[in-house]
């Protein structure tokens, strides 16, 4: 008889070991515990993402899984139909380096510090600026002791679907510099092509590691003021005018960043260079005037303490 499918992520509770500054706009979080040790997948991790579900300030977090963290099908439906403010707030965020420790593991993510506006919160990027080392955080990844070689990397939380293109596109803004550093690192020899990516400041420029030749751009918006997703779309734009070789329907595109500004270039790769939905990934990490992560948050409401979407 067959063994039943186990859902592939599960909840993970860990506590904040480390807080570090790498920038003006990016604060790196390791996290730790003995949960973790059941955290991860079997091949490389690429642009692994993970959901965190934080507390509504001042409020204690219902618990979410069952027994050994244990998710399934419909936990997400089911989380947002609690209440606030138990329910508490969920945001999408990238596994940057994952290693085992003396109990368990130590994952980092990097945060952005965004600004908000008119008195918005931003429950994910306040509780980045706070985190100080022993603050508990709940992560939703993927379950290793439920992942086989039959689950797909997208059941997961990988995106990066290559299939076997040995010339590549990547363009993200400072909310996809994990996974795109992530990807990077894990891309072997012999791959070509091009990443961009746009940062808010010339000092949020950081230091890539790979053994592709993939060519890397970095494109500060200061000094120059240059307004969000504008270097991005011109870079790109240029590339494909001028890329040798020529960017064609078998370059692998993979594109993370505000909505707006993946919607701009979708069209203009889709239509310059012919890529179709299987050569692509075209994802929005947030949207402006939105809370929560991802192309569907809700309109934010100054008012609101907090919004129900991830
Ligand atoms: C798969 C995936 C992986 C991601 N990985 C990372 C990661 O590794 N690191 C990371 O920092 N982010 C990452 N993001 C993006 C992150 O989830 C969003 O930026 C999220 O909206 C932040 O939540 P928040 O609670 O701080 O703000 P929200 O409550 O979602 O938004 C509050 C207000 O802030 C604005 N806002 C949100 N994000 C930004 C931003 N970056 N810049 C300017 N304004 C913003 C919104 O438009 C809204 O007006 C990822 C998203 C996805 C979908």
């Amino acid at each position: 008889m067959d063994k039943p499918a186990v859902y592939p992520l599960r909840v993970f509770g860990a506590a904040v070991v480390a807080v570090r500054e790498l920038s003006p706009h990016f604060r790196r979080i390791t996290f730790a515990g003995a949960d973790l040790a059941a955290f991860g997948v079997p091949g490389p991790r690429l642009d692994l993402r993970i959901k965190l579900l934080l507390p509504v300030p001042g409020h204690a977090l219902l618990p979410l899984g069952g027994p050994g963290g244990r998710l399934d099908e419909g936990w997400y439906q089911e989380w947002l139909r609690r209440d606030q403010p138990g329910r508490g707030v969920i945001r999408s965020y990238t596994v940057r380096a994952l290693r085992t420790a003396q109990d368990g593991a130590e994952l980092d993510v990097d945060f952005v510090h965004h600004p908000t506006h008119d008195g918005v919160r931003a429950p994910a990027s306040d509780w980045a600026r706070a985190a100080t080392a022993g603050t508990p955080i709940v992560i939703i990844g993927p379950n290793a002791d439920a992942i086989t070689a039959d689950t797909p990397p997208s059941d997961t939380g990988i995106r990066w679907d290559p299939q076997g293109a040995g010339h590549v596109l990547l363009a993200g803004d400072e909310t996809a510099v994990p996974a795109i550093s992530s990807i990077l690192e894990d891309l072997p020899p012999g791959v070509t092509g091009h990443a961009f990516l746009e940062v808010p400041d010339a000092h949020d420029v950081g230091t890539l590691t790979t053994a592709s030749s993939v060519r890397v751009t970095w494109l500060p918006r200061s000094p120059a003021d240059a307004a969000r997703g504008e270097l991005l779309l011109r870079a790109v734009n240029a590339a494909v005018e001028t890329a040798q070789p020529p960017y064609s329907p078998q370059t692998y595109a993979w594109v993370a960043a505000e909505a707006g500004t993946v919607k701009s270039l979708r069209r203009h790769l889709v239509s310059q260079i012919g890529l179709g939905p299987r050569r692509s990934e075209f994802r929005a990490y947030w949207s402006l005037g939105k809370a929560g992560s991802g192309g569907n948050g809700t309109p934010v409401d100054p008012a609101a303490v907090t919004s129900s979407t991830h």
